[in-house]
C-alpha cells in the first residue's frame, strides 16, 4: 500500500463525502453513525485495499493487522466476540462500490457460525435460529468463497422441503435444518475437497477476498460496461455486526423511503415484514405489508423509525431510502442512500423541500431535468402487460390508438369520417403531409430520428415511430406484414407508443398529460387557479423559477397557426424557424414543381405569393409582439419533384402499350430528368435555389413584407425577420440579401413607410461556420441549423444514417449517442464555437440562435448555454423543456 490511504476504516471514522474510498453503502453507514442513528457497529475494508489486492493478486501488506484492530473495537462495542460460543458475534461481509451495482457482487452472511457456536446457541433455546443461520452460512460461503454451483444447494433445499412435506424454507424445523447444514457441508467437501472452515477469522478473511474478486466477476463487468462505470474503482467491503429480523414477533425487516418515490407525496412510504430477514422483503417470497403494520404492532418502533427518517432527510436534504431491521424490539438502520424517484415525484419533492425551507428554489431547479419533464408532457398508455408487435425508433413521443391506413388520401378520408387513424408508410414524403396531419400517429419502416417524417411529426406533436424494420408496408395490397408473417389489413386497430417506439395490436387505454394541460392553461390565462395536481403545480413553480433565472430565450419552430398557438401557450417567446417549405407540402407541392420545371412558373408564383400572404398574416398576428423568423424556401428537390424512376416507368409502359406520345408527360419527364440529383441533400436547395430561381424568394419576401406593412398600418406590433438557409459563401449571402432588401424597400415605398426586417443567415454548413466572420458583416443574426451542420460535418445522411449504420455503431459502442439527437460537442460543437467567436468579433451585438433539433434536447442545451447562444428554437411541445433546461444552466 503505497498511496498512504487507509485499508480499513471504522464507521465512526468516515463520512458521506468518502464514497470513493468507502463505497456508497460504507459512506452512508459512516454518516449515519456520526448522526447518532442506531447503526450496528462495523468497519469498512476500503476500495484502496480492493484495488491493491486485485493488482497484486494477493493481500496488501498490513491488511489483516488493520482488520484485526477494527474487529477488536467492534467486539468491544457490541460486547460480543467472533467465534466465542458464549457471546458469539456474527458479522455480514458485504460488497459496496462507489456507484450502486445492485446484486452484481457478493455477500456472505452469518460469518462466525461454527459447530461450537451452533451447539451453544441451541443449548440456550435458540436451536431453530442457530441451525438456520448455520445452513445459510454454509450455503453462501460454499457458493461465494468456494465456488460451488448455487443450484446444487437449491436442489438440496428442495429435497429437504419435500422430505418434510412443507412448501417454504421457513417451515423447516430444527431437525430438518440440522440435517440440511450437514448436507451442505458434505456437498462442499465433495465438490471442492475442502471443509467449511470452523475458524471464524478464516471465514471472515476468505469472505473479504471473495468480495474483492467479485468486482471482476462477469455480471459485475457487464453491468459496469452497460452503466459506464469505470473498471478500476474497486469495491469496498462492509463488515457489520449481524442483526436478525427473524427472531420472533417483535422482530422484522423493512425497506422504506422518506417520501413516496412514485408520486412524491410526503410521509414515510415502504414495506415491512414481521419476523423476517431483509432478503425476504425484497425477494417477494412473502408479500410485505406497508408501514402501518409496523405502527399497529409496535408504535414506539414506528415512531422511532419516523424520527430517524426525518433526521436523514433533513441531513441529506433530499429523498432517502432506508433499509432497517427490528430485532426483539430494537430498531437498527442498515443502509441509506438517495432514493430513486419517478419524474413526477422528482418535481413534487424538489418544490416541497423548497417550501419546507430545506433547499431554495434554485437548488430545487437543479434537482429536476428536461428529460424528466419531457416524459411528463406526453400522453401515455396506462400501465399494462401488453407485448409489442414490433419496435422502431421513438421519433416523437406520445401514445396513440387508431386504425391502420397506408396512404395519405385514406388517412384524410377516414379522419374526415371521424375515425382515428394511424398512418403506416414505408417512409413519408411531403405528399403525405395531409395524411400525417389527419393521423393520430405516423409509423414508418425506414428513416431515422431526423428523417422528415420524424421532424414533421415532432413539430406537429404527433406520435411517431420510424425505422420499424420488422414492418413491411404494402400500400397497394393495403396490408402491413410484421415479422415476416403476421399480416394486418387496413382498418386493424393498433396502439403506437412514441415514447418507447413500440407498436401494439389492438387498443390500449390512453391518459392525457395533466402537466401539459396545466402549463398551457397558465400561459394563456395568468389568473388561473394553481392546478390541483401537485406535480403539475410543482412543474409550474419550477418553470417560473427557470424563466426568472435563464439568460437564453426560447422560441419555437412553427409554421401553422395551430403550432404557433401551441408554442405561445407553452411560453415560446417567438418563432425562431418557420420552415416555409412545410407550407408548400401536400397538394401545394405541385406549385414548387411548376416553378422549378418552368411549367407556367408565373402562374404558380402568383399562387404561392397569395398563399404566403395569407399564412404570414395569420402567423404574425398569432405571434403579435414577438419575433417571427421566416426561413426562405429550403426544399431538397427530391421532396418536391415526382420520382424519376416512376415517371420513366410510366412512360415506358405507355410506349409499350402503343399509346400516343403525351407531350405534357414528355416535357415533365425531361424537366425532372434535368433536375434529378444523386445527392439532393447536397444539391439545389436553400440559398442556391434562391439564387438560381430568385423569383421564389422574391414572392416570399414580398408576401412577408406586405403582410407586415398591412398589419403595422393597423397598429399591430408585428416583428418579422428573414433567414437564408444553406449559405456556404459570403457572396451568396450578399447577393441574396441585396435582392431581398430591394423587394422590402419596394413594398415599404408602396405603403409609404419604412420596414425594419432583419435578415439573418443559417449556420448549417462547415464552410459557413469557418467563414462566419465574413458572414457576420452581412447578417443581422445567425441561427445554427445543427441538423444540416451535423449531417455535413460528419458526412452522414440525416435520413438514412440511423438505419444504415448509426444504430450498429451505438450497439458496438463506437459512438455513445446519436449525433442528430445530442449535439456532438467535440466536432460539431467546435464549429459552433468557432462561428460564435468569429461572428461576435465582427459584430459584438450579433444575435445567435439555434434552430436544429438539438435546441430541444436537454443534454445539448447545456452546451449551448456555455457557447454563448442567445436563444433556442425548438418544436412547440419541447418549449417548456427548453425553458426548464435553460434555467437550470443559469443557476
Ligand atoms: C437544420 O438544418 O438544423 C435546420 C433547422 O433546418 P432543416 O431541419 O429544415 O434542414
Ligand atoms: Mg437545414
Amino acid at each position: 500500500n503505497t498511496s498512504g490511504r487507509p485499508l480499513v476504516l471504522e464507521f465512526h471514522e468516515g463520512d458521506r463525502t468518502m464514497a470513493e474510498l468507502l463505497g456508497g453503502k460504507g459512506a452512508g453507514l459512516a454518516e449515519m453513525t456520526r448522526l447518532g442513528l442506531p447503526v450496528p457497529p462495523g468497519f469498512i475494508v476500503t476500495t484502496e485495499a480492493c484495488r491493491a489486492y486485485l493488482a497484486a493478486g494477493g493481500d496488501p501488506e498490513g491488511l489483516w493487522d488493520q482488520v484485526d484492530a477494527a474487529l477488536a473495537d467492534l467486539e468491544t462495542r457490541s460486547g460480543l466476540v467472533l467465534g466465542d460460543p458464549d457471546r458469539p458475534l456474527l458479522v455480514s461481509v458485504r460488497s459496496g462500490a462507489k456507484f450502486s451495482m445492485p446484486g452484481m457482487m457478493e455477500t456472505v452472511l452469518n460469518i462466525g457460525m461454527n459447530d461450537e457456536v451452533v451447539a451453544a446457541l441451541a443449548e440456550r433455546g435458540e436451536a431453530h435460529f442457530a441451525w438456520d443461520s448455520y445452513r445459510r452460512l454454509a450455503q453462501m460461503y460454499g457458493r461465494t468463497v468456494l465456488g460451488v454451483e448455487g443450484a446444487r444447494f437449491d436442489d438440496l433445499l428442495t429435497e429437504a422441503r419435500a422430505d418434510a412435506g412443507v412448501a417454504t424454507d421457513a417451515e423447516l424445523d430444527d431437525a430438518h435444518l440440522q440435517r440440511l447444514a450437514a448436507a451442505f457441508r458434505e456437498l462442499i467437501m465433495a465438490e471442492t475437497g475442502k471443509e467449511l472452515p470452523q475458524d471464524a477469522r478464516t471465514q471472515m478473511r476468505e469472505a473479504v477476498r471473495a468480495v474483492f474478486r467479485s468486482w471482476n466477476g462477469e455480471r459485475a463487468r457487464l453491468y459496469r460496461a452497460h452503466e459506464g462505470i469505470p473498471d478500476d474503482l474497486g469495491t469496498a467491503v462492509n463488515v457489520v455486526q449481524m442483526v436478525f429480523g427473524n427472531r420472533g414477533d417483535r422482530s422484522g425487516s423493512g425497506v422504506c423511503f422518506t417520501r413516496d418515490p412514485v408520486t412524491g407525496a410526503p410521509g414515510a412510504f415502504g414495506d415491512y415484514l414481521p419476523n423476517a430477514q431483509g432478503e425476504d422483503v425484497v425477494s417477494g417470497v412473502r408479500s410485505p405489508m406497508d408501514l402501518s403494520e409496523l405502527h399497529r404492532r409496535d408504535p414506539e418502533i414506528h415512531d422511532e423509525l419516523t424520527r430517524h427518517l426525518q433526521t436523514l432527510e433533513t441531513h441529506y436534504r433530499d429523498l432517502c431510502d432506508v433499509e432497517f431491521t427490528v430485532e426483539r424490539g430494537r430498531l437498527w438502520i442498515l443502509q441509506t442512500r438517495l432514493g430513486k424517484r419517478s419524474p413526477a415525484a422528482a418535481f413534487r419533492i424538489a418544490v416541497e423541500l423548497a417550501d419546507e425551507g430545506v433547499i431554495d428554489l434554485d437548488e430545487a431547479l437543479t434537482r429536476v431535468n428536461g428529460h424528466q419533464l419531457t416524459s411528463l408532457l406526453h400522453p401515455s398508455f396506462q400501465i399494462g402487460a401488453a407485448s409489442p408487435l414490433a419496435g422502431g425508433l421513438a421519433a416523437s413521443p406520445g401514445a396513440a390508438v387508431g386504425q391502420l391506413v397506408f396512404d395519405a388520401a385514406t388517412a384524410m378520408e377516414w379522419a374526415g369520417l371521424g375515425r382515428d387513424v394511424v398512418l403506416a408508410r414505408p417512409e413519408t414524403s411531403p405528399d403525405d403531409f395531409g395524411g400525417m396531419l389527419a393521423a393520430k400517429a405516423v409509423i414508418t419502416s425506414r428513416g431515422g430520428l431526423t428523417s422528415h417524417a420524424a421532424v414533421v411529426a415532432r413539430g406537429l406533436g404527433k406520435t411517431c415511430v420510424t425505422g420499424i424494420e420488422e414492418m413491411l408496408v404494402d400500400p397497394v395490397g393495403r396490408v402491413a406484414t410484421f415479422n415476416g408473417s403476421h399480416v394486418l389489413a387496413e382498418g386493424t386497430v393498433v396502439s403506437v407508443d412514441g415514447s418507447t417506439g413500440e407498436i401494439f395490436e389492438g387498443s390500449r387505454e390512453i391518459q392525457a398529460s395533466v402537466v401539459a394541460t396545466a402549463i398551457q392553461a397558465t400561459a394563456s390565462d395568468a389568473t388561473t387557479e394553481p392546478p390541483a395536481d401537485p406535480t403539475a403545480g410543482a412543474v409550474l413553480r419550477l418553470l417560473q423559477q427557470a424563466d426568472k433565472r435563464r439568460t437564453m430565450g426560447v422560441r419555437a419552430n412553427a409554421e401553422t397557426p395551430e403550432e404557433a398557438r401551441t408554442a405561445r401557450r407553452y411560453g415560446a417567446e417567438g418563432i425562431g424557424l418557420c420552415r416555409t417549405e412545410h407550407m408548400l407540402m401536400g397538394p401545394r407541392r405541385a406549385l414548387v414543381e411548376r416553378v422549378v420545371t418552368d411549367d407556367d412558373a408565373p402562374g404558380a408564383l402568383e399562387e404561392i405569393e397569395a398563399l404566403a400572404l395569407d399564412e404570414f398574416t395569420t402567423l404574425l398576428t398569432v405571434m403579435e409582439g414577438l419575433p417571427v423568423v421566416v426561413r426562405l424556401l429550403d426544399p431538397p428537390l427530391h421532396e418536391f419533384l415526382p420520382d424519376l424512376v416512376d415517371l420513366s416507368v410510366a412512360a415506358a409502359v405507355a410506349a409499350a402499350q402503343g399509346e400516343a406520345e403525351d407531350p405534357v408527360a414528355e416535357k415533365r419527364l425531361a424537366a425532372v430528368r434535368r433536375l434529378h440529383e444523386a445527392n439532393p441533400m447536397l444539391g439545389l436547395r436553400g440559398v442556391r435555389l434562391l439564387l438560381v430561381h430568385p423569383e421564389v424568394a422574391e414572392v416570399q419576401v414580398r408576401a412577408l413584407a406586405e403582410a407586415a406593412a398591412r398589419l403595422l398600418a393597423e397598429g399591430r406590433n408585428v416583428r418579422p425577420e428573414v433567414m437564408l438557409p444553406l449559405v456556404a459563401e459570403v457572396a451568396e449571402l450578399s447577393a441574396a440579401r441585396e435582392r431581398l432588401e430591394s423587394v422590402i424597400a419596394d413594398v415599404a415605398a408602396r405603403h409609404g413607410t419604412t420596414l425594419d426586417i432583419p435578415v439573418g443567415v443559417m449556420i448549417e454548413l462547415p464552410r459557413a461556420a469557418l467563414t462566419a466572420g465574413a458572414l457576420a458583416a452581412h447578417a443581422d443574426f445567425f441561427s445554427f441549423g445543427t441538423n444540416d451542420l451535423t449531417q455535413t460535418t460528419w458526412g452522414i445522411s440525416r435520413d438514412d444514417a440511423e438505419a444504415s449504420f448509426l444504430a450498429a455503431y451505438r450497439e458496438e459502442g463506437i459512438i455513445a449517442a446519436d449525433p442528430f439527437q445530442t449535439l456532438d460537442e467535440v466536432g460539431v460543437g467546435a464549429l459552433v464555437r468557432t462561428a460564435v467567436e468569429q461572428g461576435r468579433a465582427t459584430r459584438r451585438d450579433l444575435e445567435l440562435g439555434v434552430c436544429g433539433e438539438h435546441a430541444g434536447d436537454p443534454t445539448s442545451i447545456g452546451f449551448f448555454a456555455g457557447a454563448g447562444i442567445d436563444y433556442l428554437s425548438c418544436s412547440p411541445p419541447r418549449v417548456p423543456v427548453a425553458r426548464l433546461e435553460a434555467g437550470r444552466q443559469a443557476v
